[in-house]
């Protein structure tokens, strides 16, 4: 695999990001793409390690040092097919991946002696540049092509949401030759890749290729339904043999402090799509629009969504002024957009209240530090005394994460079962709803080992049924949902899986 000394010869590295300066001037991509020569000596790192554990840390089980072998080699179309056949859209992950496959590489353990004689920690292989740089190479050269089934079966399945888990589940399903049709409530395919991940991170022509590849092979796709209000679930059970709800999880965290629903307080996800449609050059009535030049913005959270926040902040000019604040021990995770400006950040921060100007706008923040101790197996958060502190600001993002699908009609309609966090007992639609009266339990709709939640013929994948996650587990939630669909309506299944590292022990 690789080249065996190719780890002592070359140092990691990756394409350099494009200057500040300029990326903070427009929403492209801030990343940029190495020369073939370069990334070939970047996949000449796989050492043959002999036992790898990238793959079991990738939850695709992408064949890691099978295509770091193949790319070494020169052998891109062939990295390709090995790429593709875990993985239905590496293109994605390949620029947005955390990519825990690189925190299990066994040069992450390795150390070897530098010029001086002294230890020098060795970097893991960069495998998701290499995996973007893949995906590049197959679209640029027309390899991706549609793939429409040879065989028809004639069932008929509805993909509730279209997002990395329905896209993915719709493309297997299709290949393994069933009739499906995606229904997506907003006016675009693509879920958070499109309305929430902004264009500086995931271009949209990027997932609108891969949409139109979808439909080449005769997925069919309807945008602006609502199942739920504009389709009933009648219609959706009569109409289908199958129903996958791949509908994510974008129920949001809120902020139950005093002044939180002042003007200028604004939960992440109603910003974040905007500036996507903004971007796409959509129309967005005045009155909608969150103006950000110039202001001076709080944002809440330390995630991805707080990070997307800022990224758009810093290119719509806000103010320098930006505190981020994370309420757990965690500093918010740093990423490119965080070295574009230099925010405040701080972890252990609890937001007490939100106080108005007298005209019913934010005027400013008033937080306190915590402390947090352990104490009978559970984490407790305590005030840290005299530690409390005001920030001035014009606006506020909330972005402290999601507790679960939204329970609107669909799921209730449906009648599936949930699974509340820490609870034993699974809860109807109606009854986390009111449990959201006096709490925040995050929640995932119920199913079983085969992603088929209570309603008999109604399956779930995504977001909608491990929690807020990421694409990579998305996209794998969709293959092994597609796979267990496939097998409910036909007996037996040809299509591949992926089982995840305990359920191999
Ligand atoms: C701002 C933000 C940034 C992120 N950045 C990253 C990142 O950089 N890397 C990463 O790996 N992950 C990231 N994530 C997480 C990732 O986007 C999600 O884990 C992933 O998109 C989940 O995919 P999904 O298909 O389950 O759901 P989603 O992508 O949420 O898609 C669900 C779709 O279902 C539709 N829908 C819901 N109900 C209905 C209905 N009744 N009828 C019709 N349609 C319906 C919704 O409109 C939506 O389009 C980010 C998340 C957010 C919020
Ligand atoms: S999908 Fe993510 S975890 Fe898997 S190989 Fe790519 S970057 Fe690594």
């Amino acid at each position: 695999m690789g080249k065996n000394t190719g780890f002592l010869e070359f140092e990691k590295e990756s394409p350099p990001l494009r200057p500040v300066k300029e990326r903070v001037r427009d929403f492209q991509e801030y990343d940029t793409f190495f020369a073939e020569e370069e990334m070939q000596r970047q996949a000449s790192r796989c050492m043959d390690c002999g036992v790898p554990f990238c793959h079991m840390g990738c939850p695709l089980g992408n064949m890691i040092p099978d295509w770091n072998d193949l790319v070494y080699r020169g052998h891109w179309k062939e990295a390709l097919a090995a790429l593709h056949s875990t993985n239905n859209f590496p293109e994605f992950t390949g620029r947005i991946c955390p990519a825990p496959c690189e925190d299990t590489c066994v040069l992450n353990e390795h150390y070897t002696l530098d010029a001086d004689e002294k230890l020098k920690k060795v970097n893991a292989v960069t495998i998701e540049e290499i995996e973007k740089h893949i995906a590049e190479r197959g679209w640029s050269e027309g390899w991706i092509k549609p793939q429409p089934p040879e065989e028809r079966t004639n069932k008929l399945i509805a993909v509730v949401g279209s997002g990395p888990a329905g896209l993915a589940a719709a493309q297997q399903l299709r290949r393994a030759g069933h009739i499906v049709t995606v229904f997506e409530k907003d006016d675009r395919i693509g879920g958070l890749l499109v309305y929430g991940i902004p264009d500086f991170k995931l271009e949209k022509n990027i997932v609108s290729r891969r949409v139109e590849q979808l439909r080449a092979e005769g997925v069919k796709f309807q945008t602006g339904v609502h199942v739920g209000v504009d389709f009933s679930v009648k219609e959706l059970r009569k109409g289908f043999d199958a129903i996958l709800l791949a509908t994510g999880a974008q129920h949001a965290r809120k902020l139950l402090v005093e002044g939180s629903d002042l003007e200028g307080v604004h939960y992440a996800m109603n910003y974040l799509p905007q500036r996507n449609r903004d971007v796409a050059g959509d129309f967005i009535p005045e009155e909608e629009k969150i103006e950000c030049e110039s202001k001076s913005v709080v944002i809440l959270g330390g995630g991805f969504t707080a990070a997307d926040c800022l990224g758009n902040l810093n290119r719509q000019g806000a103010d320098p002024e930006i505190h981020q604040f994370e309420l757990i021990d965690m500093e918010p995770r740093p990423t490119p957009v965080h070295e574009e400006a230099d925010p405040d950040c701080r972890a252990n921060i609890l937001t007490e209240s939100i106080t108005d100007n007298g005209k019913g706008r934010v005027k400013s923040l008033q937080a306190v530090s915590v402390e947090w101790k352990l104490e009978a197996g559970r984490m407790k958060m305590q005030r840290v005394p005299g530690s409390e502190f005001t920030v001035s600001t014009d606006l506020v993002f909330l972005a402290m994460g999601f507790l679960g699908p939204n329970l609107d009609g669909l799921l209730e309609e449906l009648g599936v079962r949930l699974n509340v966090f820490g609870g034993d007992e699974s809860r109807s639609a109606e009854e986390v709803k009111k449990m959201l009266r006096n709490a925040q339990p995050m929640f995932t709709i119920y199913s079983d080992e085969n992603f088929m939640t209570s309603e008999d013929g109604v399956f779930v994948a995504g977001d909608a049924n491990r929690g807020a996650s990421i694409v990579v587990w998305a996209i794998w939630e969709g293959r092994e949902s597609a796979r267990c669909i496939d097998r409910y309506l036909m007996g037996t299944t040809q299509l591949p899986t992926t089982p995840q590292a305990e359920e191999l022990v």
